[in-house]
């Protein structure tokens, strides 16, 4: 947040986009910005249309019928809505008229859609990747939940973007480990869903990097105030990698249903 030259606040997290903002604005003045232009509606449509496919998914895709008997289908369900729920409420009422008490509590329930995204999302491919050593299974997926309860703390409390970022480094640790596990001889799993899980994971944090280096506009800024600034790039590439996130999760529940241990 910070002050405009009109003397209003503005939310402005970043410098180098200049131009756009909308004023402060009532709940229905800010339902009505989603048809003009303005410098947060790449931000909402890009994390808002996604919303519409995997609504549709949940009740009438053929794939659903296929792994809806698991209950791992509807924590990866969770996951790929969650991000992208949290985010639009976030861009599209962060200007409300209550100021900062409005904009942290939008920006806090943001974070809350990208920790469940990557919480929600991992637990299935541990279930996989440690799918025929129960023990090792239950105390991967119990180690995951508890670090990541510490993780929504940290997020939820960080003060800048790149704490923001750091917060989810101990989750994003166990996710390499289990993806090593998962490449060696000793790790379980879909082959086809392996490489997905890899790309969830580069492809996501690639556009965190983005957003956090502000390139391109701090090269030029207030060139991209509409478009193709970090934060755009980082939302369309966050739901690229929720897309890898859930083929990756529908491969592994389907051979989870299918794969006989050697016991
Ligand atoms: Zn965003």
């Amino acid at each position: 947040m910070a002050d405009s030259p009109a003397g209003f606040i503005r939310t402005q997290f970043n410098r180098f986009v200049l131009g756009g903002y909308r004023p402060l604005q009532s709940v229905g003045e800010c339902v009505q910005s989603l048809f003009y232009l303005h410098n947060e509606l790449f931000n909402i449509l890009s994390h808002g249309l996604p919303i519409l496919f995997f609504a549709k998914y949940a009740t009438d895709d053929q794939t659903w019928s296929q792994i809806s008997y698991s209950w791992l289908a509807y924590l990866n369900y969770a996951a790929c809505l969650s991000p992208h729920l949290g985010s639009v409420a976030y861009h599209l009422f962060m200007n409300h008229r209550s100021g900062a008490w409005a904009y942290f509590r939008l920006l806090k329930l943001d974070m809350c859609g990208v920790w469940a995204v990557q919480t929600f999302g991992a637990l299935t491919t541990i279930y996989a990747t440690f799918y025929c050593n129960k023990l090792l299974q239950a105390s991967m997926m119990t180690i995951y939940i508890l670090v990541s309860s510490w993780t929504l703390y940290e997020a939820v409390h960080a003060t800048s973007v790149y704490k923001r970022m750091c917060s989810f480094a101990v989750q994003v640790a166990i996710r390499l480990l289990t993806l090593l596990v998962r490449l060696s001889p000793l790790g379980y799993g879909n082959p086809y869903s392996t490489k997905h899980t890899f790309l969830m994971d580069a492809i996501a944090i690639s556009g965190g990097v983005i957003n956090l280096l502000r390139v391109p506009e701090r090269f030029w800024p207030g060139k991209f105030d509409y478009f193709l600034n970090s934060h755009n790039i980082m939302h369309i590439m966050t739901t690229i990698g929720v897309f890898h996130m859930h083929w990756g999760a529908v491969g592994d529940i389907i051979w989870a249903s299918q794969y006989q241990c050697n016991v």
